[in-house]
């Protein structure tokens, strides 16, 4: 296995492009725009050697074609019909290995975002594309509170250390809204000192790891007297279940 690094390469206002490349190729997850990949990939002479997808919406996928039309290489995604570049498709349990890198993921069905949203887990890094982001979650556009709530249980028990590479910077606005659940968490407060620094020198706030996540993000805390009780208060009732409370902060989230 060679040593890699992974790189964001921006696309669209605040989509990551993650890149994992060493010094001669790449392979590039969720490549919403082939642009701004090519340009990358020619400045630092790097060859294509696999896309990976993790769930069908176009910011994420929009890029298959062209990359493919320069780069025949495999395309890793989920059982989805809609998108026709998978030549690859993979679920639950099924492990992938990256070609030239040697890398081994593990693949997790992650419902919620969509239905058909999955994660790449190895190497000490987790791919989850709109399901899990740093302090927020994604909308529910196909999937249920139910469904996000499991899924985002299964990502939480990956180990505390692991990077988690998210499809977009989120950070500050997901934190502003943390802090109305959790106005006196020091680890959220702390981080929003932290991430406001980096965003003002135009840096990532990603990759984020699992334990800031546990400690920071509140719809992995829906267990947390705090929550539950801003999340009741929101509802207007008293909540008592973790998929209750993860419904009332997400629809509260989407008018906040
Ligand atoms: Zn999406």
């Amino acid at each position: 296995m060679s040593a890699f690094e992974i790189v964001p390469v921006r696309a669209f206002s605040d989509n990551y492009i993650w890149t994992l490349r060493d010094s001669t190729r790449a392979a590039v997850v969720d490549p919403g725009d082939a642009r701004p990949v090519i340009e990358y990939l020619d400045r630092q002479k790097l060859e294509l050697v696999a896309i990976l997808n993790t769930h069908h919406h176009a910011d994420h996928v929009g890029g298959n074609a062209a990359l493919l039309a320069r780069w025949r290489v495999p395309v890793f995604g989920p059982h989805d019909p809609r998108i026709p570049d998978v030549t690859q498709r993979v679920g639950n349990g099924d492990r992938i290995t990256l070609p030239h890198f040697g890398t081994e993921f593990e693949v997790m069905e992650i419902p919620g975002h969509t239905k058909t949203h999955i994660a790449f887990h190895g190497a000490g890094a987790l791919f989850c594309g709109d399901t899990l982001f740093a302090v927020g979650c994604g909308r529910l556009f196909e999937g249920t509170p139910k469904q996000m709530h499991e899924s985002l249980e299964r990502l939480a028990r990956v180990p505390d250390p692991t990077r988690v590479y998210c499809g977009h910077e989120y950070t500050l606005s997901n934190i502003r809204f943390a802090k109305a659940v959790e106005p006196a968490n020091a680890t959220l407060l702390a981080l929003e000192a932290r991430a406001a620094k980096q965003r003002e020198q135009d840096l990532p706030t990603l990759p984020t790891d699992v334990g800031q996540e546990k400690a920071t993000n509140p719809f992995l805390r829906v267990r947390e007297p705090q929550v539950i009780a801003s999340a009741s208060r929101y509802a207007g009732k008293s909540l008592n279940d973790p998929v209750s409370v993860l419904a009332a902060i997400r629809e509260w989230k989407n008018s906040f």
